[in-house]
């Protein structure tokens, strides 16, 4: 998974694209902490300087002040089975129709499939990313149809899988969602800078008007002249188009950051909501209820306004902790989480705690945490989940993706509790997590915890997934 951005100044001038461009990836840190990178269109000559890393560490007043131009696209990557350099974007290319940028968020389930033919018919790999392969049919396509359009079009009809992506061409900036709109994409605008992003929550971070978010299959194209979308599926209205979009369901549970609006909901809001139904189907007796910090915050909240019980902190999370743990043994994995939570003793001791996590995956570490509480001083800990049981791998990059990871797929509530050391457990339910999306313009992927894959699967779902095979 990762985050994408990308601005175009309609005047054609630089006011700052780059530190918009950074500043809107800056916003999308969550999305993806790997690597990092901007690309940016100078009067037609394309620069790109990208990095492993976190977006702050990779750019400085220095690089930012060499990129200079009128559109730009970036990129926020986060860890997706590609090790080293390969796979961080924005990727560069120049075609026979013109140089190209792409930056894109995607799990492609026909990769291989369309990389065979490709290479049958004489192209050349460097990498095993989506955002080559994509390139790859893209400058084939474009070469046999009239417009940048026809070719994307083509390019999305022979690609199976889930994906948002922004493209920078010599004169345009363009967004791209997929047929079920499983990814976010949406655009904003600040004076004369449009901007497509993967969460609005970039747009409010710039200053910046939040217009709209793309409709599912939609192509967008911004130029100097011209504002214009074509629609993978043109037979139906915006209206339906927009109904029939499956958004990812984990956007709302964990991903996404709570001040953005995705698809009509604002995250921040279902999370509490899912909470507050939380407390009616699993209430219990407790004297402070906590987050796990930072993602189950929001349906703490909604939880304790629910039981009327105090909400307030017991864990503090280390923001500073990198990637950087070697957790091969059990010590090493609880120093890692004593690293990365603190408990505050005065606030937990001798209370009964309700805890509220956004979910719970493999466990591992809301088992640490349950003991660390009980440690210092917790008499009991109660945990409530404001996502249903991890039943099934995600393959779109999302979630876990094999189901050896998970607990639910094997164990019983009961049994989970246990396993976790937890005094109770209790999930949401599908249906009062869907009502806790309120006004959701559209429908919604949710295979994790019913297996309905919207997208479809991977032929070989256990092996195609984020595998890096050799080329
Ligand atoms: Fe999101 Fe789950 Fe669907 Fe994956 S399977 S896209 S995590 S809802
Ligand atoms: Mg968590």
């Amino acid at each position: 998974m990762s985050g994408i951005f990308g601005v175009i100044n309609r005047t054609g001038a630089d006011e700052g694209t780059a530190k918009t461009a950074y500043y809107g990836v800056f916003s999308l840190q969550h999305r993806g902490q790997e690597a990092a990178g901007i690309a940016i269109n100078n009067n037609g000559s394309f620069m790109v300087h990208k990095r492993e890393g976190m977006v702050a560490d990779i750019f400085d007043e220095v690089t930012l002040s060499a990129l200079g131009g009128s559109c730009a696209v970036a990129h926020a990557r986060g860890s997706d089975g590609i090790v080293g350099p390969d796979g961080i974007q924005p990727v560069v290319i120049k075609s026979r129709v013109g140089n190209v940028a792409l930056s894109c968020d995607s799990v492609i389930l026909n990769a291989e499939q369309i990389r065979e033919e490709l290479k049958n018919q004489g192209a050349i790999f460097q990498t095993n990313t989506d955002t080559e392969l994509v390139l790859s049919l893209f400058s084939r396509n474009r070469v046999i149809t009239d417009t940048i359009q026809e070719a994307l079009l083509k390019t999305m009809k022979e690609l199976s899988g889930v994906y948002a992506m922004v493209i920078m061409t010599d004169d345009a900036l363009i967004g791209i969602r997929d047929p079920y709109g499983l990814r976010p994409l949406s655009l904003g605008k600040k004076g004369n800078e449009w901007m497509i992003s993967s969460e609005n929550c970039a747009f409010d971070a710039l200053g910046a008007e939040y217009i709209r978010n793309l409709e599912p299959g939609e192509i967008l194209t911004v130029t100097k002249d011209d504002v214009s979308s074509v629609y993978f599926n043109d037979s139906i209205s915006s209206e339906e188009r927009i109904k029939n979009g499956k958004v990812c369901i984990f956007e709302y549970v964990y991903v996404a950051r709570p001040d953005s609006v995705i698809d009509g909901t604002n995250v921040f809001k279902s999370r509490y909501e899912a909470g507050k139904a939380l407390s009616k189907l699993h209430p219990c007796e407790c004297d402070l209820v906590i987050g796990a910090p930072d993602s189950g915050n929001a349906a703490a909240l909604g939880f304790a306004d629910g039981l009327g019980v105090t909400y307030g902190m017991g864990l503090l999370k280390n923001r500073y902790v990198g990637r950087t743990f070697i957790k091969s043994t059990q010590e090493q994995r609880e120093l890692a989480v004593r690293m990365k939570f603190a408990v505050l003793k005065e606030a937990v001791k001798g209370k009964r705690i309700a805890i509220v996590d956004d979910s719970l995956v493999r466990g591992t570490t809301t088992k640490h945490i349950i003991r660390f509480l009980k440690d210092n001083g917790a008499s009991e800990v109660h945990v409530r989940l404001a996502s249903p049981e991890v039943k099934f791998p995600c393959c779109y990059g999302v979630n876990a993706n094999t189901d050896k990871d998970l607990p639910a797929t094997r164990m019983s509530v009961d049994e989970i509790c246990e396993m976790i050391g937890a005094d109770s457990l209790g999930y949401i339910t599908l249906d009062c997590l869907r009502d806790a999306l309120g006004g959701i313009t559209c429908d919604t992927c949710s295979a994790c915890f019913d297996g309905n894959y919207v997208a479809g699967k991977p032929v070989d779902f256990e092996q195609s997934v984020h595998q890096v095979t050799n080329l």
